[in-house]
């Protein structure tokens, strides 16, 4: 049974580490207003990223940067954006990604909570469930900017390559829909793999950019963007695609100094 020294003790512990944790809100929310500290850690504002799909890019190359850098900010993480997340959600991009556990966007991309809108599957493969999942994003989130992103070394795609044409389950859904990605190169071990990992998503980028009656309408008119990224597990740094970023519809959207390098 605790004493009430004891449980005076514990109170005074609580109220001290609120009155911390307040204190490191205070400093953090400071600090992100920093322009000398928002530059240092290449911070493009989130409003602006959620405009303009171009900023959206560039906020997640820079975000992968951090990443990489082993300087990942965490942001968006405590209890007073939750609360206002509670409200509604605008986040500033789509991600495909696949379900490997080693591809987290929100860790690679050093966001967190109302940044990215995600669906997962193995290998990024899409059926009718992650075409409306990304539609309501882009129609009625308003999020702009859309990711297919794969990665070095995907199990699904090695599958691809590797199993015959009907394998047993539910996998074959899978398999086929990845197989045209693991034809045309005809290399060796991972060279293929990374090579059909390439592939596959600029396959899926396509396959974006033609859905009708939505995604395709809103990308012709240059509404939104949809490009294709893979993640490196060995680096855990992405490479946008520059298949997926060359000859894109007219938009009304800035995208000067915003294509990277
Ligand atoms: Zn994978």
């Amino acid at each position: 049974m605790q004493t009430a020294k004891q449980i005076l003790m514990v109170a005074g512990l609580l109220a001290s580490t609120t009155f911390a944790s307040a204190q490191n809100n205070l400093a953090t929310k400071e600090k992100y207003q920093d322009p000398d500290w928002r530059k240092k850690n290449y911070i493009i504002n989130r409003d602006s990223a959620y405009a303009n799909p171009y900023y959206a890019l560039q906020k997640l190359r820079w975000g992968n940067q951090r990443f990489t850098e082993g300087r990942s900010i965490h942001p968006r993480q405590d209890r007073e954006v939750i609360n206002e997340l509670s409200k509604g959600q605008k986040p500033f991009a789509t991600i495909v990604g696949c379900s490997d556990s080693r591809v987290s966007a929100e860790i690679l991309f050093d966001q967190c909570f109302g940044d990215l809108f995600v669906t997962r599957t193995a290998g990024q493969v899409m059926a009718q469930a992650s075409y409306g999942t990304i539609e309501y994003a882009s129609a009625v989130l308003n999020t702009k900017l859309i990711v297919v992103l794969g990665h070095t070394y995907c199990g699904a795609v090695d599958a691809a390559i590797k199993l015959p044409e009907n394998p047993p389950g539910h996998v074959v859904t899978l398999i086929n829909r990845i197989k045209p990605a693991t034809m045309g190169y005809f290399g060796q071990g991972n060279h293929r793999l990374n090579y059909a990992v390439r592939q596959n998503v600029i396959n899926q980028v396509k396959e974006l950019r033609e859905l009708e009656p939505l995604l395709s309408r809103m990308y012709y008119k240059g509404e939104i963007l949809i490009v294709g990224g893979v993640y490196d597990l060995e680096t855990g740094k992405v490479e946008f695609l520059p298949e997926t970023l060359v000859d894109l519809p007219a938009t009304k959207f800035s995208n000067r100094d915003m294509m990277g390098k």
